[in-house]
């Protein structure tokens, strides 16, 4: 039997979710009402990033800044140290900027309709149906990673993924077709049996809500769906970091620019990002390499961004004492929590503190 009615999918999948439903720290529980605040927040979080992470961050989150008001009125730094190792940094920064923007034009109530949402900074289409749906349980169509992979397999879908996403996007709205309330509950019942029933690579079929309306059920390998044009390898740029630290044992940072990729994020000095690898002159060029007074050696990170990977040789010296260096920060280790800092720059630190430790 495969997918005929979106009603008997809908009530076999929020049976079962009214029993299986996975405890969320952004979900209300019995006797309290679903916060606006706290649905965007999680939603934010959970682009791009696992449920288990979201957790961490998601707490800190709500303890600090419990109301869009105290969201609005923190200063964005803290914002981004907070959520440093987070990853996609512009989503921290539209985050403050959408908590102002709700505080200054809506008195800090977030709007419920679809065009207002997506006129908030950082609110796509995506943010703006999950935040309709599960904050204001109104009829949203809502298509995340995990109600692809499900609408796929259900319905069998040949098309191939990324050029087929929009056309996939269009069949999952079979799925809500006629559902007359739980507009919030259908979407996170979807999620929760894309994390725990309906994985990518290995869904237990046997134990599905849903299976009788699955047509890759009957395939011998619903797992190939949906399918996937191959992954296409990504470029590396290469740099040399300058972990150079003064003799009180603190390093130098500086913040880079309002502007691109980690805006507004503190980093290493770095020579620039090449395509290829780079040569003697790129590094002794630098005015950083030329403050070291004392070499250490040097190491190496890679990091794996979302257009490229990262290969950083990552050199540590000392200089003389707080040498005066225009638009940074000598900073302790045990203070970077304070500070925003990418995950990159907190590989090129500890490399840089293992090499200076060895020598
Ligand atoms: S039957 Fe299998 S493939 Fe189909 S929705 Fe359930 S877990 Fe996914």
């Amino acid at each position: 039997m495969t997918f005929q009615s979106s009603q008997l999918f809908q009530r076999d999948l929020l049976r079962w979710y009214a029993d299986q439903a996975r405890d969320l720290p952004w979900r209300e529980r019995d006797d309290q009402v679903v916060d606006p605040y706290r649905v965007w927040l999680s939603e934010i979080m959970l682009q791009q990033t696992m449920v288990a992470t979201v957790k961490r961050y998601y707490e800190v989150f709500t303890e600090k800044w419990p109301t869009v008001f105290d969201l609005a009125s923190a200063k964005e730094d803290d914002v981004l140290a907070a959520w440093s190792g987070l990853g996609y940094y512009s989503r921290a920064r539209n985050l403050y900027r959408c908590a102002r923007y709700v505080v200054e034009h809506y008195n800090g109530v977030f709007p419920d309709d679809e065009s207002s949402l997506k006129k908030l900074p950082g609110i796509g289409d995506y943010t703006a149906a999950a935040i309709r749906a599960i904050a204001f349980n109104q009829p949203a169509v809502v298509v995340d990673g995990n109600i692809e992979r499900i609408t796929s397999r259900v319905l069998k879908f040949n098309g191939v993924l990324p050029k087929a996403k929009k056309e996939l996007k269009k069949q999952a709205s079979f799925l809500f077709e006629g559902l007359s309330d739980s507009h919030g509950d259908f979407p996170q019942a979807l999620m929760d049996l894309g994390a725990t029933i309906c994985s990518s690579t290995s869904p237990r079929c046997l134990l599905c809500p849903v299976q009788a309306h699955c047509a890759a059920y009957h395939t011998d390998d619903p797992e190939l769906y949906p399918c996937k044009a191959p992954k296409k390898k990504k470029p590396v740029k290469y740099a040399t970091a300058f972990f150079i630290q003064s003799d009180d044992g603190s390093f130098y940072m500086r913040k880079r620019g309002d502007e691109g990729m980690l805006a507004g994020l503190y980093e290493i000095p770095t020579s620039e990002w090449k395509k290829n690898i780079l040569n003697q002159n790129d590094v002794k060029d630098n005015s950083f390499f030329n403050l070291i007074k004392k070499e250490y050696g040097k190491g190496q990170i890679t990091h794996s961004f979302t257009h490229f990977d990262f290969v950083v040789d990552v050199l540590s010296g000392d200089v003389e004492c707080q040498t005066i260096l225009p638009d940074g920060e000598w900073i302790m280790y045990n203070k970077i929590k304070n500070y925003g800092v990418p995950t990159v720059m907190k590989k090129i630190i500890d490399e840089g503190r293992r090499c200076i430790k060895k020598a």
